[in-house]
């Protein structure tokens, strides 16, 4: 069975599956059904075809981790779909906010042809237009430290809006339209623990973020 493509359903819990891991959070069946919006039931019953067909184990702890074989067909779907989303943000000029639900709905379908020209066409992207890694770039990303974690004064470039946060079209909106994207540069006005707010000067005007939205954007430090 696993030398087939699994289908788009079967790709979206594998790609969900490979991100929750890389960014270190817990992967159990909760999870996954809280990212992919879809009830426990299902969740538990999609589970169930993915292990009899080979894509996935789930632990003595509930856990849920990949297999070698679905492992690789979730890098792969989700390089698929970071090429897409760069190809709507640089032929099409689609907006950060609209790359990523336009791409998901494309990028089941794109052929290993296509994406290989893709991948030649744009030029071996490490990460995608929101700053994500491309599965094996990783380690490109670990000098990086969440924009929450800044203190009041210190200068950072905004690299990478988490995954999580790109399913979120208003927030993509909201960050987009204030300038909070890969490659801005900004300084921290002001860290207020007790309000749970970080003021940043960012394209020369003022934003104020909530601590925890700051905590899915990653940023590296200007020296
Ligand atoms: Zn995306
Ligand atoms: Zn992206």
């Amino acid at each position: 069975m696993t030398d087939l493509r699994p289908s788009p359903t079967i790709e979206d819990y594998l790609g969900v599956i490979y991100t929750l891991d890389r960014n270190g959070e817990r992967v159990i069946s909760a999870r996954l059904a809280q990212s992919l919006d879809v009830s426990a039931p299902t969740v538990t019953a999609t589970l169930k075809r993915m292990q009899r067909d080979g894509w996935v184990v789930v632990n003595g702890q509930k856990e849920i981790e990949l297999t070698p074989a679905g492992r690789s067909a979730a890098m792969n779907v989700i390089r698929r779909h970071m090429l897409t989303e760069w190809m709507l943000a640089r032929m099409l000029k689609l907006p950060l906010s609209e790359v990523h639900r336009e791409a998901h709905q494309i990028e089941h379908s794109l052929s290993p042809e296509v994406a290989e020209r893709l991948q030649v066409e744009l030029e071996d992207p490490r990460f995608c237009p929101h700053g994500n890694p491309l599965p094996g770039f990783e380690e490109e990303a670990e000098g990086w430290v969440a924009l929450s974690s800044l203190s009041q004064g210190e200068a950072a470039i905004v690299r990478r809006i988490q995954e999580n946060l790109e399913e979120d079209y208003a927030i993509l909106t909201f960050l987009e339209s204030k300038g909070v994207v890969p490659g801005a540069q900004f300084q921290v006005i002001e860290v207020l623990p007790f309000n749970e707010t970080i003021k940043l000067s960012i394209e020369g005007k003022d934003l104020i973020l909530g601590l925890r939205l700051a905590s899915d954007i990653f940023v590296s430090r200007v020296a």
